[in-house]
């Protein structure tokens, strides 16, 4: 994904692990993604003790969804499609400061403008 800046910079959302991008997780969902992950992981653990785990799968994904996966990395499937759902994307310019917040779960963007320079790399997280 591009995205234009107010101030014509291309702000480019093409690769993970981004220093200028976060995500917002609205307070109303926090619940939502926390219960997915303790539902999930208890449903599973109940299927695997009666020896249901394909129908586990079978419920919880789509159709060709691969059965030979890490349980944690079904678990993760699960938790991470929620956050998907649940998070609006923050991204901060790297020309002039600017946070654009996605407007809920649409394609807008919303811009807001620091107070100061010092305001710059607010974002930056430690790098991988
Ligand atoms: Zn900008």
């Amino acid at each position: 994904m591009k995205l234009r800046c107010k101030c014509d910079h291309i702000i480019v959302d093409q690769t993970d692990n981004l220093e200028n991008k976060g995500y917002i997780l609205p307070d109303t969902y926090v619940e939502d993604v926390s219960v997915t992950l303790t539902d999930n992981i208890d449903s599973l653990i109940e299927a695997l003790k009666s020896d249901k785990r394909l129908s586990w799968i079978k419920n919880k994904f789509q159709n060709g969804y691969p059965t030979t996966l890490k349980d944690s990395s079904m678990i993760h499937d699960l938790v991470s499609n929620k956050i998907v759902e649940t998070t609006q994307d923050i991204f901060e310019c790297e020309n002039c400061g600017r946070i654009a917040i996605q407007v809920g779960q649409t394609n807008q963007f919303k811009y807001f403008f620091p107070d100061s320079e010092e305001t710059k790399g607010i974002l930056k997280g430690k790098k991988k």
